[in-house]
């Protein structure tokens, strides 16, 4: 009767049969709700337990003192109190009913007395289904359960007045293609296609939440493509619908939207920074294009691209170092192409310092944008980023390379120079860098010798040799 992978949730004695118990008793009903119903019976449970009930939110609040081990009521205005217990949340709230206004971000959020209304108000049948507890009833009203085995997403009411209420909807449904694997009805798609203006009214944070769920998903091509063709990318992300032009009009190569979906694609999943930057890696194409008797050029375009990138997060109110970090990443993208004569130890030591933490994601960012057919050029840049990962490791052995600083510092600079700190001991602390950088570790002797060349180019007084307790073998202070 009751499916082996819901038993845990009846089991009596279980924290949630407890609770179902004890709403039981007060006189109320608890229900199971949501994406917790869902995940039970695609029998991958959630950490965190999500309920409705008829109990008004004082009384939630009285019936789980006691048993929980902590109580919040930060949600308690929107008739959520949650509870923690033996490690898990439960998040239980009033029935409730929302009507959104024309106009107007916000709900108008209204208690009820009926499960059904708080079902009416969900965004998908397959999140539209309720399971009391603790007995187990199945409330299913809009067919969630078959289109769950079906895994069809569908809105319980008509998908314009859905859509209407929320327009958020219309990103989720791409959203839980992605995270669910589940196939968008074609009715909600055609309703995406004519209502997708109205995401507008939407705030950028709650767009930013469910597209970073999205981006990150298992499977992001066909709801990549659903949010292009349906119009709803032009409504928060134009530059990924403007990458859908001919690459190059004599060779008719594969155009930069196909070719950014399959890159995303092929980046490790659950990675955010790594999925924005693979999706916005080549948004500079379209603004740097030209043509020339040689075929099409896109000078610069990770130039323009990071710039845009950049944009284009902090609309989406992205945090700022997350902002920075995908912009980099895409100014960085083509750094392994431009250098293929041959990495000097000097080029690799300049490229892991530049990539700094992000190193790891650059060269698989790298290494996922060849989209190419031709067999023999995709094994050629995998080689090309082999080597360059081979020699990263070989000098990273050799040289803490991240952390790389003379082998003296600044104090030891003034004194020598007899000078008080100002703007030319740091001059001079970046020529002992660079040369550390470029040539790998020297000498104390070697870098007091420097500091004396340079002060005499300068017409500074001539220091004298360097002190005679200066070593003379190569050392690096570099950062441990
Ligand atoms: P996930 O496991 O990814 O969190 P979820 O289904 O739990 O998926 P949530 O965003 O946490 O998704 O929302 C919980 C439940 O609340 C949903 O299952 C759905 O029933 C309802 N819901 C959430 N947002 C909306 C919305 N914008 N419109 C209608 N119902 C919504
Ligand atoms: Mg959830």
């Amino acid at each position: 009767m009751i499916p082996e992978r819901l038993r845990w949730l009846v089991e009596p004695g279980s924290p949630p049969y407890q609770l179902g118990e004890l709403f039981e008793k007060a006189g109320y009903r608890l229900y199971l709700v949501g994406g917790s119903v869902r995940d039970a019976f695609l029998g991958r449970p959630d950490e965190d337990l999500d309920f409705a009930t008829d109990a008004p939110p004082d009384e939630i609040e009285r019936i789980v003192r006691g048993w929980a081990e902590g109580v919040h009521t930060v949600g308690k205005a929107f008739g959520t109190i949650a509870a923690r217990k033996a490690g898990r949340l439960y998040e239980i709230t009033t029935f409730r009913r929302e009507i959104y206004r024309d106009d107007s971000r916000k709900p108008v959020v209204t208690f009820s007395k009926r499960i059904e209304d708080d079902l009416a108000r969900r965004d998908f049948t397959v999140n539209a289904v309720a399971l009391r507890l603790p007995q187990i009833e199945v409330v299913d009203p809009y067919g969630g359960l078959a289109d769950l085995a079906a895994g069809v997403l569908r809105t319980p009411i008509d998908p314009h007045e859905s859509f209407s209420d929320d327009p958020l909807r219309m990103l989720r449904l791409f959203r839980f293609q992605a995270t669910l694997g589940f196939r968008p009805d074609v009715e909600a798609v055609e309703a995406v296609k004519e209502m997708a203006g109205r995401l507008q009214i939407v705030s950028a944070e709650r767009i930013r939440d469910e597209f970073s769920k999205l981006i990150v998903a298992e499977e992001v091509t066909a709801p990549l493509w659903g949010l292009v063709r349906t119009g709803l990318a032009d409504q928060f992300i134009p530059e990924l619908p403007a990458l859908e032009m001919e690459q190059d009009p004599i060779h008719h190569h594969k155009d930069v939207l196909a070719h950014t979906i399959a890159v995303t694609a092929k980046t490790s999943p659950g990675n955010l920074r790594l999925r924005l930057a693979a999706l916005l890696h080549d948004i500079g194409k379209p603004a740097t294009r030209e043509i020339g008797p040689d075929g099409v050029s896109f000078h610069h375009h990770e130039v323009v691209g990071a710039r845009m990138a950049r944009d284009r997060l902090r609309a989406l109110r992205y945090p700022k170092s997350l902002v920075e970090e995908v912009s980099r990443l895409v100014f960085l993208h083509l750094r392994p192409h431009t250098l293929k004569m041959g990495w000097t130890d000097s080029a690799v030591r300049r490229y892991v310092r530049d990539a700094g933490d992000l190193l790891d994601d650059l060269n698989e960012l790298v290494r996922c944008d060849v989209t190419t057919r031709n067999p023999k050029r995709a094994a050629a840049i995998q080689r090309r980023i082999d080597e360059l990962e081979r020699r990263i490791a070989e000098l990273r052995e050799k040289e803490e390379l991240a952390r790389m600083r003379p082998p003296i510092d600044g104090n030891q600079v003034m004194a020598y120079l007899g000078i008080r700190p100002g703007p030319m001991v740091g001059e001079i602390m970046d020529v002992l860098l660079e040369k550390r950088i470029e040539e790998g570790p020297y000498s104390e002797r070697e870098a007091y010798e420097t500091v004396r060349r340079w002060a005499l180019e300068r017409g500074l007084n001539d220091p004298g040799p360097p002190p005679p307790d200066a070593g003379d073998q190569p050392v690096t202070r570099d950062l441990g």
